[in-house]
């Protein structure tokens, strides 16, 4: 099937309004995506037949839905190029699957005088646990720092990995400069030198095909809203022979094999990290967006939102007094940047006023807006169903904006 984006924006009910009077051109897919008719749908079918409580169930309703909820993490882990489904622990989302792993796996393997490396681009949730962490076992972060164009100083991470190095955890796309990070090449050194590798993939699932066998890490984190499921769910792809060697993080119901006051004993992988009810209807949604994305194909998704991505870079910087915040040479679906007099928030609040959903802010990466000496930058962000339009209304707003500031 060739891609075609007039056909996929009609999948996506909510694209079709006015905002302010003018036509959507909704630009904020790095913080949150719209749900095609096809999530929509299962959600409803879902809580309309199956909705029953999942695991040990002697009704039909039960049955249906363990069924669901155990084919939506086959339907998971073949998304993400993994053969097994044990592998795949469903959780809140990337920063949930993050604090997991910090808990489960950092808490018993990580040791006073132990390094943690981390790099200058990452979002909040892949800093704050492990500084958490590293608080919690005396343990030590190193930041492997980016060049002026948001590429890391793979030099640097040579230099910081050692003997103490247990982990690298790396985003797989930047959330604010757009950077593919050359995330092979980073498992290879981090393994050569005894450690694991952690991938935030919230900016990578939604883009471009992801196989974690392929990018060889240990641990693959993402969010579903991202990637067009509804909120509240996601999952943690971890290799098997790690997940079974961990102890659980959360207790409840679910994470158990039996309970006694003297002595209780866990479950296997990966029910172990899934204490209490699950969010079965958030799996259900979480299999049909990334059925729809295999239809679509990550392939040609990426190449449509690269072209995209292609199309408003010239644009945007053929506006005077505006500069992009990074420019790296492998950019996928992000765009940032500043104008001259105008603040971020100022230019959000005008491009609203057009139909135009962008983010400003610090988009949870404080230290890289440090890095780059800005409070806050605009961010266009790409997904799918975004198309030339969009980006000539968001090039039209920015003018618009230039024009009622003086600028
Ligand atoms: N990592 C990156 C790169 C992100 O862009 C985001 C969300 O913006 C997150 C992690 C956190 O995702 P969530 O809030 O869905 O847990």
């Amino acid at each position: 099937m060739s891609f075609d984006v007039a056909q996929i924006r009609e999948d996506f009910p909510i694209l079709h309004q006015e905002v302010h009077g003018k036509p959507l051109a909704y630009l904020d897919n790095a913080a949150t995506a719209q749900k095609p008719r096809q999530v929509i749908d299962a959600l409803a079918r879902f809580y309309e037949r199956d909705n029953g409580a999942v695991h040990r169930a002697v009704h039909a309703l039960g049955a249906r839905s363990t069924e669901a909820y155990e084919g939506a993490r086959a339907t998971v882990a073949r998304s993400l190029g993994a053969t097994d489904p044990r592998e795949v622990v469903f959780v809140r989302g990337t920063t949930e699957a993050i604090n997991l792993v910090a808990a489960a796996w950092g808490r018993s393997r990580v040791a006073s005088g132990d390094e943690l490396v981390i790099t200058e681009m990452e979002h909040h949730s892949n800093i704050v646990p492990w500084q958490l962490l590293c608080d919690a076992v005396g343990a030590r972060l190193r930041v492997v720092p980016v060049n002026d164009r948001g590429e890391l100083l793979l030099e640097e991470l040579d230099a910081i990995l050692g003997a103490g190095t247990r982990l690298v955890a790396v985003t797989h796309v930047s959330n604010v400069l757009g950077t593919l990070n050359p995330v092979r090449e980073i498992v290879e050194r981090a393994h050569a030198a005894g450690a694991l590798v952690l991938v935030d993939g919230a900016q990578g699932v939604p883009h471009m095909p992801v196989d974690v066998r392929e990018l060889g890490c240990d641990f693959y984190a993402f969010s579903g809203h991202k990637v067009f499921a509804p909120t509240g769910i996601g999952a943690l792809w971890a290799r098997r022979e790690i997940l079974e060697e961990l102890g659980p993080w959360q207790g409840g119901g679910g994470m158990i094999a039996s309970v006694s006051f003297e002595k209780t004993t866990w479950a296997g992988v990966p029910e172990r990290f899934e204490a209490g009810s699950p969010n079965t209807g958030g799996a259900v949604g979480l299999a049909a967006a990334l059925e729809y994305l295999e239809a679509a194909g990550p392939g040609a998704v990426e190449r449509h939102e690269r072209a995209l991505v292609e199309y408003a870079e010239p644009a945007l910087r053929a506006i005077p007094g505006l500069r992009l915040i990074g420019e790296p040479a492998d950019r996928a679906s992000v765009l940032s940047f500043v104008m001259d007099g105008i603040h971020a928030h100022d230019l959000g609040t005008i491009l609203d006023r057009e139909g135009v959903a962008v983010r400003a802010g610090h988009h949870c990466a404080q230290p890289l807006m440090e890095r780059y000496g800005v409070p806050a930058t605009v961010r266009a962000s790409f997904a799918l169903y975004n198309t030339r339009e969009d980006v000539d209304a968001l090039v039209a707003g920015l003018h618009a904006a230039r024009e009622i500031f003086g600028a």
